[in-house]
């Protein structure tokens, strides 16, 4: 740390005991922090901090003073174009892709939950409680999978290795 004095140590608040703020708006800083986890493909922007299990969604929490917030990563991007969301609204990825923050029509659009569901099912991404990929992963393993691949930044064939890998489970029946 720098050498600024603390006079009053003892009245500092504990770590941790931050309030959970559900109507918390990001500074500067905090909106920097979250471009800091994303890395952007030529089509979609990919989050690559924090993900959900099992939902395989991007998860970022970011603090101001003794407040702190947890929020989904892509809607995050949403509230930063369009201000932040009333409950019942959902953010829907029209490219299919749990990680992408890029708002816009072909990537993350605004919804209410039942058409999210809806074209969920359309697209048979519901199967029971598991949210299931094209390989059989579940759709948490994938994002994890994916992110992993973007570690050093953008690179097309190991991103598509990522999304197209069945995983071990399926590599150990051959
Ligand atoms: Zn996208």
């Amino acid at each position: 740390m720098s050498g600024v004095s603390v006079p009053t140590p003892n009245v500092r608040p504990r770590r941790g005991a931050r309030i959970v703020d559900a109507t918390l708006r990001p500074s500067a800083e905090n909106v920097a922090a979250f471009w800091t986890k994303v890395v952007k493909s030529p089509t979609c922007w990919y989050w690559v901090g924090a993900i959900s299990a099992p939902d395989g969604y991007g998860r970022f929490n970011y603090q101001r003073a003794n407040r702190q917030r947890t929020v989904l990563a892509h809607r995050f991007s949403v509230e930063l174009v369009h201000g932040v969301l009333e409950d019942g609204i959902v953010c829907e990825h029209k490219c299919n892709e749990p990680l992408c923050v890029r708002v816009g029509h072909e990537h993350l659009v605004q919804s209410t939950y039942s058409e999210n569901v809806r074209y969920a099912i359309a697209l048979g991404r519901l199967s029971g409680h598991t949210l299931l990929d094209g390989q059989g992963r579940s759709r948490y393993e994938r994002s994890i999978a994916v992110r992993a691949s973007l570690k050093d930044g953008y690179d097309e064939a190991a991103l598509l290795r990522a999304k197209t890998d069945p995983g071990d489970a399926q590599a150990t029946l051959f």
